[in-house]
């Protein structure tokens, strides 16, 4: 794995001063997600695996933040709790003006559908259908018509460069063109929020650089706010803000950029 620069650059906690913010309020804050003394841990053979125990994290609309960190840390934990995806062991999670944290199974799928995007280093597209079934299916899961999903999943497939990739299945694509596709399905629904674990993790160098930049892209051009999590380095570098996640903390690296 690529780490960090050796010359340890400047870290400090992962949250900044509220600009103004009602103590009591889920809708009043200025960022889009916000996270207070969150709590992991696992029972394993082994006995209790802390994973965080007191971590915090805000980021505001329209950021583009890199989550770096060595393999365990809790990278991949930590992105499927602010999706709703796994529940902390303590701790408040709001994100997107909702209070994530006490939501119920069925609130959470709801949220998910309406506010967040995933993509991961695997596209886990279904094998049986094209790609634009694939991503057609989070709208057809939230009970668009199928013409209307259909005509839109096509044109999220023009936004990734693949409308003649349209009737392809995934195992007739190649693992770039899976991404672009997986990308697609993950903004159809038009989320605020963008996640993606490790997205160019199964790609090689020049395949990984493009579907990157097709991220910064749909980033700036659809307003979203990003989260990725990511071992390059160099990729990290060109998101605004990197953080890295290191013994149940997270740092923001905050020298890394060239002056
Ligand atoms: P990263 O994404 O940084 O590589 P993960 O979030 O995948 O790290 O995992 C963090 C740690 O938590 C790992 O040591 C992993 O083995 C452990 N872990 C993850 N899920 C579970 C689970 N369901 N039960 C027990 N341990 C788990």
């Amino acid at each position: 794995m690529q780490t960090p620069p050796a010359a340890a650059p400047q870290a400090s906690r992962a949250t900044r001063e509220p600009e103004s913010r009602a103590s009591n309020s889920n809708q009043s804050f200025s960022s889009l997600i916000r996270v207070q003394s969150l709590r992991k841990s696992y029972q394993t053979a082994r006995g209790a695996l802390e994973l965080f125990e007191d971590l915090d994290l805000e980021v505001e609309a329209g950021e583009m933040v890199a989550i770096v960190g060595q393999s365990g840390a809790g990278k991949s934990t930590l992105l499927h709790i602010l999706g709703a995806l796994d529940a902390p062991s303590a701790g408040t999670v709001y994100c997107a003006s909702t209070h994530v944290t006490s939501l119920s199974a069925r609130e959470a799928a709801a949220f998910r559908n309406r506010e967040i995007g995933y993509v991961w280093q695997f596209h886990y597209l279904l094998p049986e259908f094209t790609a634009l079934e694939n991503v057609a299916m989070p709208l057809l899961a939230r009970g668009v018509g199928k013409g209307e999903a259909l005509r839109a999943a096509n044109q999220w497939l023009g936004e990734v460069g693949l409308e003649d990739r349209s009737d392809h299945r995934p195992g007739e694509l190649s693992g770039g063109e899976q991404q672009r596709v997986a990308l697609a399905r993950a903004l159809v629904c038009h989320p605020r929020l963008l996640l993606a674990d490790e997205p160019t993790g199964d790609l090689d160098g020049v395949t990984a650089g493009r579907v990157f930049e097709l991220i910064e892209r749909l980033h700036l051009s659809h307003g979203l706010t990003s989260i990725l999590v990511t071992h390059n380095m160099d990729l990290a570098m060109r998101c605004r803000r990197i953080l890295r996640l290191e013994n149940g903390r997270l740092t923001e690296i905050t020298d890394v950029h060239p002056k």
